[in-house]
């Protein structure tokens, strides 16, 4: 594996405990997450090393990736705008919303970023196959940077699964496999051809610590489009939390480079249908208990065991955050409002987090001086079906 200079390797998020190897896998030590461990002293970077390049791709922070640009799968994955919002700015009684718009990306959702990291991973491991369970979203997502790789990508949806997201990834030419049921019961389906095929490479969420890692460049962007400053919220749709310790890595890792001071707020928005982290939130629980019978429209975040949960709890109770669950309805009705008054177009999963923001200026959240980014994980074309 060719490594950046900084990366030394995996350790364990739960225990710290290193990994054997930077393959994809649980600790062997108590089972839990991977997460990419870096020699920060030994970087040499200033705001003016990432400034100075062109804003065009998540490779441009290469020096805190585990791969170089040479070997990346990448089709200008990241680098995505953050949209002034001042209509929902307004609603909101805060200075200023700014929507990071990951909709822009090659297969239209912020899944991108985790699969040009992990499916570069998997081609320099020399993998042939990968497999993944996946709402939909990473599924596709996968399938693109497969086969731009040359690798076989398989991928286990559950029949809800969006018809763009089942029709793409058939066009990707990735094996796809419809499970009855929900994520969990896809998830299951995975596990079990995993089983069966040790030699196919996973890039199952928290399973390869390549996805995490890969998301946080959106904490390396949000920081720099603001000029080296850190907003004072970031209201995140929460499935699995990928994205969320992503982002909080990013950002502190700007933090310890010197690089920007403060922290951000860090909130969870679910919907009240799949609300495992809300649920455990408001009980002050430091982990998740699964949700039974999931059902929201807001299929990539419909996830009922999230098993970073304890992590997740950690950012928002570190940063002073929340988490919060609104309804599909009023997940709707914010989609459509941002829509008409700002012009942005969110996926339906995503509006989570602008609804989940409304829900927040309610109880106080914000001060009128806040700067609030809301993070719309996926384009609103991507759900047509909802
Ligand atoms: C996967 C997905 C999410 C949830 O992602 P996590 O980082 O696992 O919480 C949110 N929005 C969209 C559009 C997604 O596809
Ligand atoms: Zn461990």
């Amino acid at each position: 594996m060719e490594a950046s200079d900084a990366f030394v390797g995996l350790a364990c998020l739960a225990c710290g405990e290193p990994a054997n190897g930077d393959v994809p896998g649980w600790c062997q030590t108590c089972g839990g997450i991977l997460d990419a461990q870096y020699e920060y002293e030994a970087l040499d970077v200033t705001r003016d090393t990432f400034a100075s390049r062109p804003f065009t791709s998540m490779w441009r922070y290469h020096e805190l990736l585990t791969h170089s640009p040479d070997e990346a799968v990448t089709m200008a994955e990241g680098c995505t705008p953050l949209v002034d919002c001042p209509e929902f700015a307004d609603a909101l009684g805060v200075a200023r919303v700014l929507i990071k718009d990951e909709g822009r990306n090659p297969t239209a959702t912020f899944k991108d970023r985790g699969h040009s990291l992990a499916i570069t991973a998997a081609a320099s491991h020399g993998a042939s196959d990968i497999a993944l369970a996946s709402a939909g979203n990473a599924g596709q997502s996968a399938a693109a940077y497969a086969t731009r790789a040359g690798l076989t990508a398989h991928v286990f949806v559950p029949d809800r699964a969006g018809l763009t997201q089942r029709a793409l990834i058939r066009r990707h030419g990735a094996r796809l496999e419809v499970v009855d049921g929900t994520l969990g019961d896809a998830g299951a389906a995975y596990e079990a051809a995993m089983a069966a095929h040790p030699e196919w490479y996973s890039t199952q969420a928290f399973v390869t610590p390549y996805r995490h890692e890969g998301k946080k460049t959106m904490g390396y962007e949000i920081v720099e489009g603001l000029d080296w400053t850190v907003p004072d919220a970031i209201v995140y749709p929460t499935g699995g939390g990928v994205g969320l310790l992503g982002i909080q890595k990013g950002i502190s890792e700007f933090h310890r480079l010197g690089l920007v001071e403060g922290s951000p707020a860090v909130y969870a928005a679910q919907s009240t249908g799949c609300a495992p982290i809300v649920r455990a939130w408001e009980a002050g629980a430091d982990e998740h208990e699964p949700w039974v019978d999931p059902d929201t429209i807001c299929a990539g975040i419909e996830v009922a065991d999230p098993v970073a949960s304890p992590h997740v709890l950690s950012v928002l109770r570190e940063t002073g955050g929340s988490a919060v669950a609104t309804d599909d309805d009023a997940i709707l009705t914010a989609m459509r409002r941002v829509a008409t008054r700002d012009g942005v177009e969110m996926a339906p999963t995503s509006a989570a987090a602008a609804s989940g923001a409304c829900a927040l200026a309610d109880q106080g959240a914000f001060t009128e001086d806040d700067a609030v980014v809301v993070v719309n994980t996926g384009a609103g074309s991507k759900d047509p079906d909802v």
